[in-house]
């Protein structure tokens, strides 16, 4: 390979020397041939492994038909995607983006809409203390995590930060002001915290007598990954709006906000952007959504969920880890000696990837389409280093 200097780039965090080349299904390839089973799949993003195959079938084809024809016009696999996505939730209506923070965003725009016209002009937005929404202005500011508390200061105000699963710090927060409540119904990057059953269900109740918005930030837990399509399909609950990034795109960079109907209050001009129903990314969306609906990986992510679960709670035995969590593929675990940047150091090292929440929290992230063979050997080179 070409000597390529990495000092071209800007540095925004320490990345080991390695150049990823290819992917195929589980595993990522560096320059020197070397293989990695991934555990982290693109970050909570490749749901079908890298290069499946219903995604380069469904780029290929629609990059020689139509890439782009700007915002001004429909395209064919915009309203299929549309439809289909409508047909498998709660929602109504859908836009369209390119990165969960920019679904965010709009979901954000939406409530302040929504407390202008229908809340005598609220504008506030209740958010939960370790929940993450993007690195926007904006959604830095409705995530609230104490290390950028004091970050490119002034925040966008109006955010207000309470604990998860305390449903008295949510009622005592909301009043005439606040537009909405959003959150993650399980915390990903703040260490795959769990909400319960209870309060969501609590929390609905909360927002309807308050006439408040409930948000759901369905980005990473959304499009199977814990175990249903979505993630409010657990709680019995439907939420106003979901936005929803990661999975849907499947390593191509999509988002999306889905909505009902009574919040389809936008004037001409208020929300767009440039490729908003991009048809590649629309064409993708909508082949991956298709997959997992077809093919039962529905099914699998829960089996799979279950032998990952049993196989570190027998590793728990002898192996100091604790605090075992999480809901189908989107799971985590506590060291009891808190090592795990050293650990997953470690696993890279011996070709497995998987991911770091804290120095005391290992979360792993995988394709949905993970088999039994890929978590017996994670486990297996887990144990070497715990
Ligand atoms: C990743 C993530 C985001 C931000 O998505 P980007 O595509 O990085 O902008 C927002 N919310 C949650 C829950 C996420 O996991």
């Amino acid at each position: 390979m070409v000597q390529l200097s990495k000092e071209n780039l800007l540095y925004v965090s320490d990345k080991p020397d390695i150049v990823m080349q290819s992917g195929k299904g589980m595993i990522l390839k560096d320059h020197h041939g070397k293989s990695y089973l991934d555990f982290i799949g693109g970050w909570a993003v490749n749901v079908l492994g890298h290069s499946p195959k219903c995604m380069i079938r469904a780029l290929k084809k629609q990059a020689k038909k139509l890439i782009n024809a700007s915002p001004s016009f429909y395209n064919k696999p915009m309203l299929e995607f549309a439809d289909l996505l409508m047909k498998n939730s709660c929602f109504d209506r859908c836009f369209f983006m390119s990165t969960g923070a920019e679904a965010n965003e709009g979901a954000i725009k939406l409530a302040r809409k929504f407390g202008q016209v229908k809340k005598n002009g609220a504008y506030k937005i209740i958010t939960t203390i370790g929940g993450f929404h993007g690195r926007t202005l904006a959604t830095m500011s409705a995530t609230g995590k104490q290390i950028w508390k004091d970050l490119f200061e002034p925040k966008v105000p109006g955010f207000v930060h309470v604990p998860l699963n305390n449903i008295e710090a949510m009622n005592s927060s909301i009043d005439e002001k606040t537009c909405a409540v959003m959150l993650e119904t399980i915390q990903g990057e703040g260490g795959v915290n769990e909400a319960t059953f209870e309060y969501i269900k609590q929390l609905r109740q909360l927002c309807n007598k308050t006439n408040t918005l409930l948000i759901f930030d369905e980005i990473q837990t959304g499009f199977g990954r814990t175990g249903t399509l979505f993630a409010y399909e657990h709680y019995d609950v439907e939420p106003d709006i979901i936005t929803l990034g990661k999975g849907i795109g499947g390593g191509y960079p999509l988002s999306a906000m889905l909505l009902k109907e009574e919040l389809n209050i936008f004037k001409p001009g208020e929300q767009g952007g440039t490729y908003t129903g991009q048809p590649l990314g629309m064409a993708v969306g909508l082949a991956i959504l298709k997959e997992i609906l077809k093919k039962d990986v529905l099914t699998h992510v829960n089996q799979m969920s279950v032998f990952v679960i049993e196989s570190l709670k027998e590793m728990q035995k002898k192996y100091p880890i604790e605090n075992i969590r999480g809901k189908g593929m989107l799971l985590a675990f506590d060291l009891k000696e808190g090592n795990a940047y050293q650990i997953t150091k470690k696993c890279l090292e011996k070709g497995l990837i998987i991911n770091a929440i804290s120095d005391k929290t290992i979360r792993l992230i995988p394709p949905l389409i993970v088999k039994k063979k890929h978590i017996l050997e994670m486990i297996a080179i887990l144990k070497l280093f715990l």
